[in-house]
């Protein structure tokens, strides 16, 4: 790192001015709402516990505001950002700072074990509200080498992170999220945290990927599908929703049986424990 003094970018001022400055306006299509505030900034750095030189991938870095924060802890840092206007910008904000790479690119398309290597790194980011569902599936599921993700989301996806069974609010993503890792919220931040402000409460949630997931599972494939197609038609029964996914008849009555599980509750009852059951006996033989 070169000895610059850098104006802290979480700032109104201070991202206003590179607003200006660049000519931008942040993007509604993008999800682009801009952190404005140090507290957040140093909030998301601190839960990430970040060593010096340990490798953090940043999705979505905008003018640079969390990145900065990253880059400050000594980590090295590779921010993956979909606006083509924004590496010119960034290379500007974050000009000194040697421990940091842009690529341009979207997140969803980018092959992320490519990117960053097999060596352990982290996540952390203020993701696009768009897509915040897909994203976090597509690190969990690609069981890539993550020790923490922490991030901000909506308040409400949050809670849906860390909803137990039987609650309104639980389906397939707090599955995957209590299955792969342990989430806590870290962080309340309100509207004008950002600019613009979005018009949602929003947290900042870490969720620390588990050694081994909390329930033996034969096949995790198999494990998941049954979980889609038991959240797919939340209405209906849990044999209902499973013959509507495609699983067959037969199988279906015996795998329910196999796991003891009544074939009239709802898939939003089943605990992990028993979704690896029910999943355990898809692939028993009768
Ligand atoms: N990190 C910045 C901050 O905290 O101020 C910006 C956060 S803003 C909520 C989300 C960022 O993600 C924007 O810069 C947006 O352009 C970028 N983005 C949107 N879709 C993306 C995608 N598919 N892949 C990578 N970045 C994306």
């Amino acid at each position: 790192m070169d000895t610059a003094i850098h104006p802290t970018i979480a700032s109104r001022e201070v991202t206003q001015h590179i607003l200006k400055v660049f000519h931008l306006r942040a993007s509604k299509k993008l999800g682009q709402n801009f952190l404005i505030d140090a507290a957040v900034v140093r909030g998301i750095v601190e839960a990430a516990e970040l060593q010096e030189g340990e490798r953090v991938l940043e999705i979505g870095p905008g003018i640079g505001t969390l990145t900065q924060g990253l880059a400050e802890s000594g980590a090295q840092v590779t921010a993956v950002e979909l606006d083509k206007k924004l590496p010119a910008v960034l290379a500007e904000t974050l000009k000194g700072y040697e421990n940091v790479r842009i690529v341009q690119g979207d997140i969803l398309k980018t092959d992320i074990r490519e990117l960053m290597g097999d060596a352990p790194f982290k996540v952390a980011a203020n993701l696009p509200y768009y897509i915040t569902t897909p994203i976090l599936m597509a690190l969990l599921e690609q069981r890539l080498p993550i020790r923490k993700i922490v991030t901000m989301v909506q308040k409400e996806v949050a809670e849906r992170m860390i909803a137990p069974p039987g609650s309104k609010t639980y389906g397939a993503l707090s599955v995957a999220v209590q299955y792969y890792t342990a989430p806590e919220i870290v962080l309340d931040v309100p509207p004008k945290s950002f600019i613009p402000a979005p018009e949602v409460d929003s947290v900042v949630i870490a969720c620390k990927v588990r050694g081994e997931p909390p329930v033996a599972v034969r096949d995790e494939k198999l494990f998941f599908r049954v979980v889609k197609a038991a959240f797919g038609q939340r209405r209906k029964t849990l044999s209902n929703a499973l013959k509507g996914a495609g699983f067959l008849k037969d199988e279906v009555q015996g795998a329910l049986e196999k796991a003891g599980i009544e074939a009239a509750r709802r898939g939003e009852t089943l605990s992990l424990e028993e979704f690896a059951q029910l999943a355990d006996a898809f692939t028993m033989k009768s």
